[in-house]
């Protein structure tokens, strides 16, 4: 009897440390410690998701899971991503897109800029 009663305390903690590390994703949408993306207009979960696919990939990078071509390529996909996001969040908020009127013109590219923009959002030159 002891000892089913060993083995089944056992069971149970192997499973409790175990389950996180089997799925850890499951387990983090479950714990909310992973933002989740409540629908397709949930801008802001999306850009959490994909700030936290970005910090994954540094650390696997710098971990040497990563080869430098591959690092490379899934950064650039990423911060595409990432801008597409911010592009359409800075879309949606009315008083911005408002003040964003052309104030002045990038050196490099000519592209106008808002006052408050501290580099171009097209060639990415300080301004
Ligand atoms: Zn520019």
């Amino acid at each position: 009897m002891e000892i089913f009663i060993i083995l089944s305390l056992v069971v149970v903690v192997i499973l409790l440390v175990g389950y996180p590390l089997v799925n850890p994703l499951k387990y983090q949408e479950a714990h909310g410690t992973r933002p989740l993306a409540r629908d397709d207009n949930d801008l802001y979960g999306k850009r959490e998701i994909v700030f936290e696919a970005l910090r994954d990939l540094q650390f696997e990078f710098a971990t040497g899971k990563l080869a430098a071509s591959d690092y490379a390529q899934m950064k650039a996909t990423y911060e595409l991503q990432a801008a597409q996001i911010l592009q359409q969040i800075d879309a949606l908020q009315p008083n911005k897109s408002k003040n964003a009127q052309a104030v002045r013109a990038c050196p490099r590219c000519h592209t106008n800029m808002s006052a408050q923009d501290k580099f171009c959002t097209k060639c990415g030159a300080k301004l």
